[in-house]
């Protein structure tokens, strides 16, 4: 081949991978890689302001997430996360969440955990408290009140109305879309990166059910070296491919967070030999250099994002 058109093809090859970058990132914030803060759904935006104002007060960027995330939980019209989430199948709501900070690796974690309204709380404690991960069910409560956290009535009266019908009409729909988690990222100006999630998980659950939201590496990852990712979806999805883990892989390996969630999805699909539109998972990711990404198979799926510059929703990409 002449030398000029193979060069020719080089350099429109590069330009055209250049271009597909650039769409599918957001390019990094000058000079700093933060702050940024990065959450699932619309209710993601006052945690990820909350989360920013935290920062500028002069907690750590694992400060940040965790007071972020306290605004959803305490806000009753949230209704997958916190106070007011949605119940399981017995009428009790078990909340998921857990943390994890990238300047050291670790991470706390509780699942199934009743009456206590900051599940992300109590998982930072069961981090920087005790020499363990993970802690559930009776367990997690008797950990939370030992610790001193206060107990609250999780269920609402709306809640409680809407599980008694969906009893009355034998349990069997679950209504489309009554699920939701915030999956929190955060870095600052130093690139410290921190991460969080928690949900009430599916609505009307098995009794005990854990999905992937409070699982490390299932709804959140946090890799001090690479990036961060977090996920909402159907938690059977999601934990069975490690999701967020696999996008902090993928972040290593030199994709933009965008291509990295991209990736995730079509790595689940092609497991599961289904269309990404009947998978229900949607993750959001930033990566050491201070960009963020998003994508997701719910039409529905959108994120917020936060830095000093400005506060929006975004409309992540969307995998049919
Ligand atoms: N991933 C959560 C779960 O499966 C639910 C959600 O994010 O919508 O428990």
């Amino acid at each position: 081949m002449n030398v000029n058109r193979r060069l020719f093809g080089i350099l429109s090859s590069l330009t055209s991978v250049a271009v597909a970058q650039s769409a599918r990132g957001a390019m990094p914030i000058e000079g700093t890689a933060g702050p940024l803060f990065i959450a699932t759904w619309p209710f993601g935006l006052p945690a990820c302001k909350q989360s920013l104002v935290s920062l500028k007060a002069g907690g750590s960027v694992l400060d940040a997430v965790e007071q972020g995330i306290r605004v959803a939980e305490a806000d009753t019209e949230v209704d997958s996360v916190g106070v007011g989430g949605i119940p399981n199948a017995n009428g009790v709501v078990q909340l998921d969440a857990c943390i994890m900070d990238g300047t050291n690796q670790k991470a706390g974690a509780v699942a199934a955990l009743e009456d206590y309204p900051h599940p992300i709380s109590v998982a930072r404690k069961v981090m920087e408290r005790t020499k363990h991960v993970f802690v559930v069910g009776q367990g997690a409560k008797d950990f939370a009140a030992q610790q001193g956290f206060e107990k609250q009535d999780l269920l609402t009266p709306q809640q409680r109305e809407k599980w008694k019908q969906w009893l009355k009409e034998n349990g069997k729909e679950v209504p489309k879309g009554s699920h939701d988690t915030i999956s929190l990222l955060g870095i600052d100006a130093e690139r410290r990166i921190a991460g969080g999630c928690s949900t009430s998980g599916l609505a009307y659950k098995l009794h005990g059910r854990v999905g992937d939201s409070p699982l490390i590496g299932g709804g959140l990852y946090v890799d001090g070296e690479v990036g961060a990712a977090g996920a909402t979806g159907i938690g059977e999805n999601i934990l069975r491919y490690c999701g967020t883990f696999l996008i902090c892989e993928l972040m290593r390996q030199g994709k933009t967070p965008t291509e990295a969630c991209i990736g995730a999805i079509e790595r689940i699909a092609r497991g599961d030999r289904k269309k990404p539109a009947d998978l229900s998972v949607n993750f959001v990711a930033l990566d050491k250099q201070g960009r963020w990404g998003a994508a997701g198979t719910d039409e529905s799926f959108v994120a917020a994002v936060v830095t000093n510059q400005e506060a929006k929703i975004i409309k992540p990409e969307i995998v049919r």
